[in-house]
């Protein structure tokens, strides 16, 4: 079994690096928080006293930071004192560019780096149930797969540097775009005299289906599960989802493309948030969709 360093031990980092202890690898963990570092040292991962020190001698590193400009601090810091031969994987959600930029830093240095964000939430993280969006050489995603396996379900080698971080913001602009639909459409059914799980029961099984209705439906009732049931608690909060229509959107326009809806949907989103909602469920948009309806 490998040595995997693992910096960043938050909501999603701290469960991961401890499947791959359950899993029999040795971690050795850093993060800035203390209160995480005692986590996944109760976990049974060594801690290090510094990023630096975590990597020396490690096989892999995980990094699992909030954004873009964590994750390019912490590879310059650490790329360098990696040994020759060993891999680096970031599983955090980041723009695209820093994306490509830390491949560059880490092909500077010789060393197989991979771009991992995942999909899957909190619970994904404990259950080891991700989704991991790869990019990254061929070499690379070989060596960093059997290790994304012990943290997730479905591992996926969508291209080059930074194509996992383009998988994963275009599938959140999707999910962004159709919970607002699906909001405004349950918004117009009340305002018709339609009963919600009316509604539910032909769209689900209709052409309006998709994810935000049938597993995620924002109206109390029809899906059990959903956060509509549990007065919006996340589940997956409106301030990430704003993160990342905004990293789309960021993308688009360094891309030369328009994407007038995703582009909406922000717009949306950070009216909510700005509104005091940021860490309310991001399927509780529908509260503010209502208000715009009218109701
Ligand atoms: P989090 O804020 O809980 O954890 C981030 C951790 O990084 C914190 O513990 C922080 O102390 C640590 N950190 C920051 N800078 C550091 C440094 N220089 N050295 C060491 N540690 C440092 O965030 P999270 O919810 O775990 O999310 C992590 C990433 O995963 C984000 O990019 C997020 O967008 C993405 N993501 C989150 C979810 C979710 O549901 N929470 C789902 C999918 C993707």
């Amino acid at each position: 079994m490998a040595t995997i360093a693992f910096i960043g031990l938050g909501n999603m980092g701290g469960p991961m690096a401890a499947n791959l202890i359950k899993a029999g690898h040795k971690v050795v963990a850093f993060d800035l928080v203390e209160a995480s570092r005692a986590q996944a040292k109760a976990d049974g991962a060594d801690i290090a006293d510094s990023a630096v020190a975590a990597v020396k001698g490690a096989d892999a590193v995980v990094t699992m930071l909030p954004a873009g400009k964590h994750v390019l601090a912490v590879w310059t810091e650490v790329v360098p004192a990696m040994s020759k031969g060993a891999l680096i994987i970031d599983s955090s959600t980041i723009d695209v560019e820093s994306a490509r930029a830390a491949h560059a830093l880490a092909a500077k240095h010789g060393i197989a780096a991979v771009d991992a964000p995942v999909s899957g939430g909190t619970g994904g993280a404990k259950g080891a149930t991700l989704t991991f969006m790869c990019g990254g050489e061929e070499g690379a995603f070989a060596m960093a797969k059997p290790i994304l396996e012990k943290m997730g379900k479905k591992i996926v080698h969508c291209g080059g540097a930074g194509a996992g971080q383009a998988a994963k913001i275009c599938n959140n602009m999707i999910l962004g775009i159709s919970m607002i639909a699906v909001s405004e459409a349950f918004a117009l059914g009340e305002k018709l005299g339609l009963s919600h799980q009316a509604l539910f029961d032909v769209a689900s099984t209709s052409s309006g289906q998709c994810w935000s209705l049938t597993s995620y439906c924002p109206v109390p009732g029809p899906v059990p599960a959903s956060p509509a049931n549990n007065d919006y608690k996340p589940g997956f909060a409106t301030a990430l989802m704003l993160k990342d229509l905004t990293l789309s959107q960021d993308a688009a326009k360094a891309a030369g493309a328009a994407t007038p809806l995703g582009q909406h949907a922000q717009e949306i989103y950070k009216a909510f948030e700005a509104a005091g909602h940021g860490g309310v469920d991001f399927s509780g948009i529908i509260q503010h969709v209502r208000t715009l309806a009218g109701i």
